[in-house]
Protein backbone atom coordinates (compact mmCIF):
# COMPACT_ATOMS: atom_id res chain seq x y z
CA UNK A 1 0.00 0.00 0.00
CA UNK A 2 1.37 3.59 -0.94
CA UNK A 3 1.52 5.69 1.81
CA UNK A 4 2.22 9.31 0.77
CA UNK A 5 2.21 12.48 3.05
CA UNK A 6 2.38 16.28 3.10
CA UNK A 7 3.87 17.69 6.11
CA UNK A 8 4.03 21.59 6.44
CA UNK A 9 5.69 23.52 9.09
CA UNK A 10 3.12 26.45 10.82
CA UNK A 11 5.66 28.90 10.33
CA UNK A 12 3.13 31.11 8.29
CA UNK A 13 0.12 30.23 5.54
CA UNK A 14 0.69 28.05 2.60
CA UNK A 15 3.00 29.84 -0.21
CA UNK A 16 3.15 28.82 -3.74
CA UNK A 17 5.98 26.48 -3.03
CA UNK A 18 4.15 24.49 -0.41
CA UNK A 19 1.20 24.26 -2.48
CA UNK A 20 3.07 22.41 -5.27
CA UNK A 21 4.82 20.13 -2.57
CA UNK A 22 1.22 19.40 -1.54
CA UNK A 23 -0.26 19.33 -5.33
CA UNK A 24 2.87 16.74 -6.27
CA UNK A 25 2.33 14.61 -3.08
CA UNK A 26 -1.21 14.34 -3.43
CA UNK A 27 -1.56 13.57 -6.83
CA UNK A 28 1.42 10.68 -6.37
CA UNK A 29 -0.62 8.89 -3.49
CA UNK A 30 -3.75 9.29 -5.52
CA UNK A 31 -2.76 7.91 -8.88
CA UNK A 32 -1.01 4.71 -6.71
CA UNK A 33 -4.76 4.34 -5.05
CA UNK A 34 -2.57 5.29 -2.07
CA UNK A 35 -3.57 7.07 1.25
CA UNK A 36 -2.19 10.77 1.57
CA UNK A 37 -1.80 11.72 5.07
CA UNK A 38 -1.07 15.70 6.37
CA UNK A 39 1.49 16.18 9.44
CA UNK A 40 1.23 19.25 11.05
CA UNK A 41 5.72 20.23 11.80
CA UNK A 42 5.07 21.59 15.13
CA UNK A 43 7.93 20.44 16.74
CA UNK A 44 9.81 23.78 16.59
CA UNK A 45 7.41 25.74 18.77
CA UNK A 46 9.50 28.74 19.26
CA UNK A 47 9.24 29.16 15.24
CA UNK A 48 5.72 28.55 15.33
CA UNK A 49 3.19 31.46 14.07
CA UNK A 50 -0.48 31.21 15.93
CA UNK A 51 -3.36 30.62 13.75
CA UNK A 52 -1.26 29.11 11.06
CA UNK A 53 -1.95 25.46 11.61
CA UNK A 54 -5.79 25.72 11.22
CA UNK A 55 -4.81 28.22 8.41
CA UNK A 56 -3.13 25.41 6.48
CA UNK A 57 -5.66 23.13 7.01
CA UNK A 58 -8.29 25.57 5.58
CA UNK A 59 -6.38 26.42 2.70
CA UNK A 60 -5.71 22.51 1.66
CA UNK A 61 -9.45 21.58 1.96
CA UNK A 62 -10.58 25.08 0.37
CA UNK A 63 -8.41 23.98 -2.60
CA UNK A 64 -9.82 20.23 -2.73
CA UNK A 65 -7.30 18.42 -1.04
CA UNK A 66 -8.99 15.10 0.91
CA UNK A 67 -6.67 13.89 3.40
CA UNK A 68 -6.73 10.33 4.92
CA UNK A 69 -6.90 10.04 8.84
CA UNK A 70 -6.65 12.62 11.38
CA UNK A 71 -3.81 15.23 11.16
CA UNK A 72 -1.04 14.39 13.18
CA UNK A 73 0.50 16.90 15.48
CA UNK A 74 4.47 16.69 15.93
CA UNK A 75 4.37 18.61 19.55
CA UNK A 76 2.15 15.89 20.92
CA UNK A 77 4.29 12.63 19.99
CA UNK A 78 7.16 13.74 22.32
CA UNK A 79 7.10 10.44 23.77
CA UNK A 80 7.83 9.15 20.13
CA UNK A 81 10.65 10.86 19.71
CA UNK A 82 12.19 10.29 23.33
CA UNK A 83 11.52 6.84 22.68
CA UNK A 84 13.31 6.28 19.70
CA UNK A 85 15.72 8.68 21.53
CA UNK A 86 16.54 6.38 24.09
CA UNK A 87 17.26 3.54 21.92
CA UNK A 88 20.14 5.47 20.21
CA UNK A 89 21.57 6.69 23.91
CA UNK A 90 21.20 3.12 25.26
CA UNK A 91 23.53 2.19 22.35
CA UNK A 92 25.79 4.88 23.20
CA UNK A 93 24.96 6.53 19.39
CA UNK A 94 24.57 9.95 20.74
CA UNK A 95 26.44 12.49 23.42
CA UNK A 96 25.95 15.52 24.70
CA UNK A 97 27.33 18.63 23.67
CA UNK A 98 27.91 21.83 24.99
CA UNK A 99 29.56 23.67 22.02
CA UNK A 100 28.29 27.34 21.54
CA UNK A 101 28.00 28.65 18.04
CA UNK A 102 31.19 30.80 18.30
CA UNK A 103 33.26 27.88 19.44
CA UNK A 104 31.62 25.32 16.78
CA UNK A 105 32.44 28.32 14.01
CA UNK A 106 36.42 28.63 14.98
CA UNK A 107 37.11 25.21 15.25
CA UNK A 108 35.02 23.88 11.83
CA UNK A 109 34.85 23.18 8.06
CA UNK A 110 32.26 24.15 5.75
CA UNK A 111 30.31 21.26 4.54
CA UNK A 112 27.22 20.67 2.29
CA UNK A 113 25.06 22.85 4.68
CA UNK A 114 27.11 24.68 6.81
CA UNK A 115 29.43 23.78 8.99
CA UNK A 116 30.79 20.06 9.80
CA UNK A 117 30.82 19.49 13.78
CA UNK A 118 34.17 18.50 14.52
CA UNK A 119 33.11 16.16 16.89
CA UNK A 120 34.82 18.26 19.99
CA UNK A 121 32.32 17.20 22.53
CA UNK A 122 32.02 13.06 21.61
CA UNK A 123 34.28 12.32 24.38
CA UNK A 124 33.90 14.55 26.66
CA UNK A 125 31.38 12.48 28.45
CA UNK A 126 29.45 15.88 30.24
CA UNK A 127 27.49 14.37 33.08
CA UNK A 128 24.79 17.06 33.17
CA UNK A 129 22.83 17.14 30.16
CA UNK A 130 20.73 19.98 31.24
CA UNK A 131 20.64 22.80 28.62
CA UNK A 132 22.81 20.52 26.48
CA UNK A 133 22.64 19.62 23.03
CA UNK A 134 22.54 15.80 21.86
CA UNK A 135 24.20 14.64 18.68
CA UNK A 136 24.32 11.87 17.14
CA UNK A 137 27.27 9.83 15.71
CA UNK A 138 27.94 10.21 12.28
CA UNK A 139 30.52 7.61 10.60
CA UNK A 140 32.79 7.62 7.00
CA UNK A 141 30.04 5.49 5.04
CA UNK A 142 28.82 6.33 2.16
CA UNK A 143 24.91 7.07 1.92
CA UNK A 144 23.18 6.11 -1.48
CA UNK A 145 19.68 6.64 -2.39
CA UNK A 146 18.43 6.99 -5.86
CA UNK A 147 15.52 9.83 -5.69
CA UNK A 148 12.89 9.57 -7.81
CA UNK A 149 13.38 13.12 -9.74
CA UNK A 150 16.86 14.29 -8.87
CA UNK A 151 18.62 10.78 -9.85
CA UNK A 152 21.48 9.10 -7.85
CA UNK A 153 22.41 10.79 -4.36
CA UNK A 154 25.31 9.81 -2.40
CA UNK A 155 26.41 11.93 0.71
CA UNK A 156 29.54 10.69 3.24
CA UNK A 157 27.95 12.07 7.17
CA UNK A 158 31.09 12.21 8.45
CA UNK A 159 32.76 14.40 5.97
CA UNK A 160 30.04 16.60 4.57
CA UNK A 161 27.88 17.20 7.84
CA UNK A 162 29.38 15.67 10.67
CA UNK A 163 27.60 14.54 13.90
CA UNK A 164 23.96 16.12 14.04
CA UNK A 165 21.99 17.44 16.35
CA UNK A 166 18.58 15.29 17.63
CA UNK A 167 17.88 17.12 20.53
CA UNK A 168 18.32 20.74 20.92
CA UNK A 169 19.88 22.38 24.15
CA UNK A 170 16.28 23.71 24.76
CA UNK A 171 14.76 20.61 25.03
CA UNK A 172 13.14 20.13 21.97
CA UNK A 173 13.52 17.23 19.54
CA UNK A 174 15.27 18.03 16.01
CA UNK A 175 13.44 18.14 12.64
CA UNK A 176 15.92 15.23 11.64
CA UNK A 177 14.82 13.15 14.55
CA UNK A 178 11.15 13.85 14.35
CA UNK A 179 10.40 13.30 10.88
CA UNK A 180 12.19 9.89 10.67
CA UNK A 181 10.11 8.55 13.65
CA UNK A 182 6.61 10.06 12.18
CA UNK A 183 7.45 8.74 8.97
CA UNK A 184 8.32 4.78 9.96
CA UNK A 185 5.31 5.31 12.49
CA UNK A 186 2.92 5.97 9.67
CA UNK A 187 4.28 3.81 7.56
CA UNK A 188 4.37 6.57 4.75
CA UNK A 189 6.58 4.52 2.24
CA UNK A 190 6.82 7.14 -0.40
CA UNK A 191 8.10 10.60 0.13
CA UNK A 192 7.46 13.44 -2.26
CA UNK A 193 9.07 16.81 -0.93
CA UNK A 194 10.76 19.68 -2.17
CA UNK A 195 14.79 19.97 -2.83
CA UNK A 196 15.62 21.75 -0.44
CA UNK A 197 15.43 19.02 1.41
CA UNK A 198 17.20 16.82 -0.22
CA UNK A 199 20.82 17.12 1.70
CA UNK A 200 18.94 16.42 4.61
CA UNK A 201 17.68 12.91 3.09
CA UNK A 202 20.84 10.95 4.29
CA UNK A 203 21.03 11.82 7.60
CA UNK A 204 17.26 10.86 7.92
CA UNK A 205 18.58 7.75 6.01
CA UNK A 206 21.30 7.06 8.49
CA UNK A 207 18.59 7.68 11.24
CA UNK A 208 16.30 4.83 9.61
CA UNK A 209 19.20 2.35 9.46
CA UNK A 210 20.17 2.96 13.15
CA UNK A 211 16.40 2.38 14.62
CA UNK A 212 15.58 -0.47 12.03
CA UNK A 213 12.99 1.84 9.97
CA UNK A 214 12.41 0.23 6.32
CA UNK A 215 13.91 3.27 4.08
CA UNK A 216 10.71 5.65 2.15
CA UNK A 217 11.44 5.78 -1.60
CA UNK A 218 12.18 9.62 -1.84
CA UNK A 219 11.08 12.16 -5.07
CA UNK A 220 12.35 15.62 -3.95
CA UNK A 221 10.60 18.52 -6.58
CA UNK A 222 12.08 21.52 -7.77
CA UNK A 223 12.00 24.47 -5.65
CA UNK A 224 10.05 27.29 -6.36
CA UNK A 225 12.01 30.63 -6.31
CA UNK A 226 11.77 34.27 -6.44
CA UNK A 227 13.23 36.69 -9.30
CA UNK A 228 16.19 37.04 -7.22
CA UNK A 229 16.62 33.08 -7.64
CA UNK A 230 15.47 32.31 -3.94
CA UNK A 231 13.87 29.51 -2.55
CA UNK A 232 10.21 30.93 -1.62
CA UNK A 233 9.80 30.73 1.40
CA UNK A 234 8.96 33.28 4.89
CA UNK A 235 12.54 34.48 5.10
CA UNK A 236 11.87 36.06 1.42
CA UNK A 237 8.54 37.13 1.93
CA UNK A 238 7.18 34.90 -0.42
CA UNK A 239 2.93 35.81 -0.59
CA UNK A 240 0.14 33.57 1.10
CA UNK A 241 -1.80 31.64 -1.76
CA UNK A 242 -5.16 32.79 -1.78
CA UNK A 243 -8.41 30.80 -1.50
CA UNK A 244 -10.21 32.93 -3.98
CA UNK A 245 -7.53 32.41 -6.48
CA UNK A 246 -7.48 28.37 -6.10
CA UNK A 247 -8.26 27.70 -9.80
CA UNK A 248 -5.21 29.58 -10.92
CA UNK A 249 -2.87 28.78 -8.33
CA UNK A 250 -3.53 24.64 -9.07
CA UNK A 251 -3.37 25.28 -12.49
CA UNK A 252 0.64 26.92 -12.11
CA UNK A 253 1.43 24.67 -9.98
CA UNK A 254 0.54 22.05 -12.52
CA UNK A 255 2.37 23.97 -14.91
CA UNK A 256 5.68 24.53 -12.88
CA UNK A 257 5.35 20.48 -12.09
CA UNK A 258 5.60 20.16 -16.22
CA UNK A 259 2.14 18.71 -16.47
CA UNK A 260 1.12 21.00 -19.29
CA UNK A 261 -2.34 21.86 -18.51
CA UNK A 262 -4.67 22.88 -20.87
CA UNK A 263 -5.25 26.65 -20.72
CA UNK A 264 -9.14 26.17 -20.70
CA UNK A 265 -8.69 24.51 -17.55
CA UNK A 266 -7.88 27.80 -15.75
CA UNK A 267 -11.53 28.50 -16.49
CA UNK A 268 -12.96 25.43 -15.25
CA UNK A 269 -14.33 24.32 -11.94
CA UNK A 270 -11.81 23.38 -9.22
CA UNK A 271 -13.41 19.44 -9.74
CA UNK A 272 -13.06 19.58 -13.46
CA UNK A 273 -9.19 21.04 -12.94
CA UNK A 274 -8.64 17.95 -10.45
CA UNK A 275 -9.94 15.26 -12.68
CA UNK A 276 -7.81 16.38 -15.39
CA UNK A 277 -5.02 16.51 -12.81
CA UNK A 278 -5.38 12.73 -11.77
CA UNK A 279 -6.12 11.22 -15.19
CA UNK A 280 -3.09 13.33 -16.58
CA UNK A 281 -0.38 13.47 -13.85
CA UNK A 282 2.92 11.92 -14.13
CA UNK A 283 6.09 11.93 -12.16
CA UNK A 284 7.92 11.74 -15.25
CA UNK A 285 7.51 14.90 -16.69
CA UNK A 286 9.02 17.52 -13.85
CA UNK A 287 11.71 18.76 -14.86
CA UNK A 288 14.41 18.14 -11.95
CA UNK A 289 15.49 22.07 -11.88
CA UNK A 290 14.69 24.44 -9.32
CA UNK A 291 12.49 27.30 -11.61
CA UNK A 292 10.63 30.47 -10.75
CA UNK A 293 7.21 29.97 -11.53
CA UNK A 294 5.02 31.60 -14.08
CA UNK A 295 2.93 32.99 -11.73
CA UNK A 296 6.14 35.04 -10.05
CA UNK A 297 7.68 36.18 -13.33
N1 LIG B 1 8.17 20.42 7.53
C1 LIG B 1 9.08 20.51 6.43
C2 LIG B 1 8.87 21.81 5.69
O1 LIG B 1 7.79 22.37 5.75
C3 LIG B 1 8.93 19.39 5.45
C4 LIG B 1 9.45 18.14 5.98
C5 LIG B 1 9.39 16.97 5.05
O2 LIG B 1 8.62 16.97 4.07
O3 LIG B 1 10.12 16.02 5.32
O4 LIG B 1 9.79 22.26 5.06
Amino acid sequence: MYIGRFAPSPTGPLHFGSLVAAVASYLEARIHQGRWLVRMEDVDKPREMPGAAANILNTLSEFGFEWDGEVVYQSQRESDYQRAFEILKSNALVYACSCSRKEIADSANHGIEGLVYPGTCRNKHHQTAERLAWRVKVNADLIEFDDAIQGHQLQQLSQDIGDFVLKRSDGFFAYQLAVVVDDALQKVTHIVRGADLLASTPRQIYLQRLLGYTQPQYAHLPLVTNQNGEKLSKQTLAAPIEIHDAKAQLWFALDFLNQQPPLSLKTSSLSTLWQWALENWRLGNINPHNAMATAYK
